[in-house]
């Protein structure tokens, strides 16, 4: 029996699929404007391992994740330029191409985390048709207004507007009407925005050339391809009081009733105790960890042993203490692989049964993690173990499977001071400073480490 925790709700409920053994999912993904960060990929693990829970309950998946390469204001709200077109200008590109650019790293990304892809990725610009269609049937029911830069939704003719995060309309809080602006209410938000004529992405609509609104595409999306009755929506904690405020307002608006069961919410990942920054210089991608010599599975493994709804506290000694337990994981299933020894079945079938229901009770995986751990140190070395431990890998996602003689080998983290050096010769690099460039890979040598070119800058390893 799956229980999940609904944000809706505030409880955890048994999960029952509407549709017999189909689930609906929707996720929401990345905004392509640059670089998604780990927090962002602890989104996409937290996802992963929702998608693989359903799974290994037997059910199957039809899953949706959109990817926003329209509409993403600098703010959450409706003020600021639109996140893709000021990358584009900034870089001197177009938004495709700014938007190929970082989907293709992010898709990337996902297979190196071996992330369970949704069937359906939803690029938010190939959904114009429908977002408009969508913004029609609101205008239909009188859900909304007209002001001089944009369609706006009324959030006062929705009477449980807030449900998700408890906002009460009587109390804007910190929302402010920005200025200029001519909306009813702090919580109004744009469905269509008019755009000046230099604007690059643009679309005619009925009520004018301009672009959706952000929160519109999710709606659109998801009711295009799932319907307009859904299991499960899943996104960041930071998602919940705006953008899942505002999707939820659109969706039950239209479809007069509840569209989503259940809402799901991953927290966040914080990088030494902090929200991470451009300006501390502590926005790590995965092609960051891979260049500090790091397994992006050590950073999987990292994000499994915290349970999806606490904060995690991302440090580099945290996760090279989890890139050692996973060498030490894989070690110990080398030895049960090749192991002869006797089991007793009952015990297996034991284990299994703890293992499926820590990922039952609202994806536990640390537990999960933990009946692993206890069924690998304490049974007898036997290939029953091994296949058991495989199995247990269908949920976990974390590519257990031992293909060959692997040694278990310390881990060598790249010491900062190496970093350092490596960064000034990619500089010097960039500068085309070629002797300063052999000086420093010289100095690197020295340091006992080898450094190789590559896509993403340049890549370190022991000599
Ligand atoms: P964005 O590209 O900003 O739309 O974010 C993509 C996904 O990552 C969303 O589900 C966010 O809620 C989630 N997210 C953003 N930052 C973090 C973080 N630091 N930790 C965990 N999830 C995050
Ligand atoms: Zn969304």
């Amino acid at each position: 029996m799956l229980k999940l925790f609904n944000s809706l709700t505030n409880k955890k409920e048994v999960f029952k699929p509407i549709d017999n053994d189909l689930v609906k999912m929707y996720s929401c993904g990345p905004t392509v404007y640059s670089y998604q960060h780990i927090g962002n990929m602890r989104a996409y693990i937290f996802m992963d391992t929702l998608r693989r829970t359903i799974k290994y309950n037997g059910y199957k998946i039809k899953g949706v994740m959109n990817v926003t390469d329209v509409g993403h204001l600098t703010s959450d709200e409706d003020s600021g330029a639109d996140k893709v077109e000021s990358a584009a200008k900034k870089e001197n590109k177009t938004p495709e191409e700014i938007a190929k650019f970082y989907s293709d790293i992010f898709f990337h990304d996902l297979e190196l985390l071996n992330i369970d892809i949704p069937e359906y990725i939803t690029p938010a610009t190939k959904y114009i048709p429908q977002m408009i269609e969508f913004v029609r049937g609101l205008e239909k029911k009188g859900y909304t207004y007209r002001i001089e830069d944009g369609i706006y939704f009324d959030v006062k003719k929705f009477s449980k507007y807030g449900q998700l995060s408890n906002k009460d309309l009587n109390r804007p809080g910190n929302a402010r009407i920005e200025e200029n602006s001519n909306k009813h209410h702090a919580f109004d938000f744009a469905l269509w925005k008019f755009v000046p004529d230099s604007h690059i992405m643009k679309w005619d609509s009925p009520w004018g050339i301009g672009c959706p609104g952000w929160h519109i595409e999710c709606s659109a999306m998801s009711k295009d391809i799932l319907g307009d009755k859904f299991d499960i929506h899943t996104g960041g904690i930071d998602h919940k009081t705006v953008h899942h405020e505002d999707e939820i307002a659109q969706n039950d608006a239209l479809a007069g009733h509840r569209v989503v069961n259940t809402w799901i919410h991953n927290e966040f990942l914080l990088v030494d105790g902090g929200k991470m920054s451009k300006s501390l210089g502590n926005v790590y991608t995965l092609a960051d960890l891979k260049q500090r010599g790091f397994n992006p599975l050590d950073f999987k493994f990292f994000c499994l042993n915290t349970h999806y709804s606490k904060k995690i506290n991302f440090t580099f000694d945290g996760l090279k203490a989890s890139a050692m337990g996973y060498k030490k994981l894989k070690a110990n299933l080398q030895e049960h692989k090749v192991g002869t020894e006797k089991v007793d079945s009952e015990k297996i079938d034991d284990y299994k049964q703890k293992f499926l229901d820590a990922i039952n009770d609202d994806l536990n995986f640390p537990l999960a993690i933990g009946v692993l751990w206890t069924m690998l140190k304490t049974e007898p070395k036997s290939i029953v173990v091994y296949k058991t431990a495989m199995q247990f890998d269908k949920a976990l996602g974390l590519e257990l499977e031992v293909k060959e003689e692997e040694p278990f080998e310390e881990i060598d983290i790249i010491p900062q001071n190496v970093k350092d050096l490596a960064d000034a010769r990619l500089l010097a690099r960039q500068s085309k400073k070629w002797e300063e460039s052999d000086r420093l890979r010289e100095k690197i040598a020295e340091l006992g480490f080898n450094i190789k070119d590559s896509k993403n800058g340049y890549e370190l390893e022991k000599i």
